[in-house]
């Protein structure tokens, strides 16, 4: 029978298992992760889950009864630690193999570590799993916590922020560059989030690099910056972006460029083998030049890809991107990719919480941002949809 082999059980390869089921696929399907949990969603790892009083629970991405009743063989709790290209298999850390038709690579990205000499500290987080989120809510709780500090203006460091001045902590967010949300939002959506956050407490120092960190009993005490200044600090949470995880891929001796490189249908330079989701790196519709993308909608349209090439059916057609950010009350959606803007508009609403931005490209909407107007998104992409060439719609 011929058998299809995910790698990464996150919302990419689940994602993809369960494509591969809707087009027909009769072959068998192992999903293969290394986390124990049953496959779940982590964007509420950075919200929900920080902010209430009642011992969260993982939201799962399918019950169990889905991989039962779809034929997919979930192993949890294995980590894959070679793929043999000559053999069509995949070996286990344990050092078991299993053979493969059809590989997918869903190994997700890892949080980027602090390179400072004090990194091993107590007291530093990041952010990416279960384990993470746990240890970081129990030391949110800490009655002892009082100075937070993250470092990076980025969705994740800006989204628990807001959850760590809920629970009526001092937070300060470090970042180095000018601006938050640097890689996601134009500066004018950034500056309308980051005011909000400002007047719900949070306080930013921008353009501020780290020198290091001063402990006491190993224990993190404070962040020093680069001016000599310092910041008190009971936690750091460091949210200073991620690595795509292509240890596996490079090491078959796939082409890498920050991340895996794939062509339009998620197949990598091998064609029996593709890659999807947070790992991988190829063209967009709508964008020029190559890119990584980080989102959940990215991971679930390049499943739907893969699984669609696995099973020799026409390529879906192409889906505007979209990302969402919750931070307490504000909701920052973003549709289609903002880069190659040379024109911002923005229109702030009666409403004082909420705002739209159009980027644009000559007279071209190429994407827009919305805050707190939930409503508006599928206008806009239609809007967007309408700009780009008949072919790409
Ligand atoms: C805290 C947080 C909040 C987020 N919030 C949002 C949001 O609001 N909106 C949004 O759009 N996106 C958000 N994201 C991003 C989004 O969650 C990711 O883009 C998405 O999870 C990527 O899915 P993935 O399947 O590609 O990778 P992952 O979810 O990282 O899954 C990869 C899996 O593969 C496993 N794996 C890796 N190597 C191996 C191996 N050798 N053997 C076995 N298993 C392996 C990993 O352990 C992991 O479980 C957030 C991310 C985080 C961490």
């Amino acid at each position: 029978m011929d058998t299809t082999v995910i790698i990464g059980n996150g919302v990419a390869g689940t994602s993809a298992a369960a494509m591969l089921r809707r087009n027909g696929y009769e072959g068998a399907i192992k999903l293969i992760g290394d986390e124990v949990a049953l496959p779940y969603q982590r964007p509420p790892l950075s919200k929900a889950w920080l902010i209430g009083s009642d011992r969260p629970k993982p939201t799962l991405l399918r019950p169990l009864s889905f991989y039962e009743d779809n034929r997919i063989d979930l192993m949890r709790a294995r980590k894959v630690a070679k793929i043999d290209r000559n053999k069509r298999r995949i070996r286990f850390s344990d050092g078991k193999t299993t053979k493969f038709d059809s590989l997918i690579l869903a190994t997700g990205a890892l949080p980027r570590r602090l390179d400072l000499q004090e990194a091993d500290l107590k007291g530093i987080y990041y952010l990416r799993d279960l384990g993470d989120a746990a240890a970081l809510r129990q030391a949110l709780n800490n009655p002892s916590c009082h100075e937070v500090v993250i470092i990076g203006a980025g969705v994740i460091g800006l989204e628990v922020a807001s959850a760590a001045v809920d629970r009526g902590k001092t937070v300060t967010v470090v970042e180095v560059a000018a601006r938050a949300m640097a890689r996601v939002a134009s500066p004018v959506t950034a500056n309308f989030v980051t005011q909000k956050l400002k007047n719900i407490g949070v306080q930013f120092l921008f353009n501020k690099k780290i020198d290091g960190l001063g402990a006491a009993d190993h224990h993190v005490s404070s962040v020093n910056l680069g001016d000599g200044s310092q910041v008190k600090a009971d936690l750091i949470l460091a949210g200073i972006g991620v690595i795509p995880n292509t240890e596996l891929a490079e090491a078959a001796g796939l082409d890498c460029d920050n991340g895996i490189c794939v062509d339009q249908d998620m197949r990598t330079s091998d064609p029996k083998i593709f890659a999807i989701g947070d790992c991988a790196r190829g063209t967009n519709t709508f964008a020029s030049g190559k890119l990584r993308m980080e989102t959940v909608h990215n991971a679930t349209t390049q499943a739907q890809i893969a699984a669609a090439a696995i099973c020799n059916k026409e390529r879906p057609a192409p889906v505007m991107p979209r990302f969402w950010s919750d931070l307490k009350d504000i909701k920052v959606q973003t549709v289609g990719v903002a880069t190659g803007y040379d024109r911002v508009r923005s229109d702030a609403s009666q409403d004082p919480l909420s705002l739209e931005v159009h980027l644009k490209s000559g007279d071209r909407l190429v994407a827009a941002e919305i805050v707190n107007l939930p409503n508006r998104q599928s206008a806009l992409v239609e809007e967007i949809s309408l700009q780009v060439s008949p072919d790409t719609r």
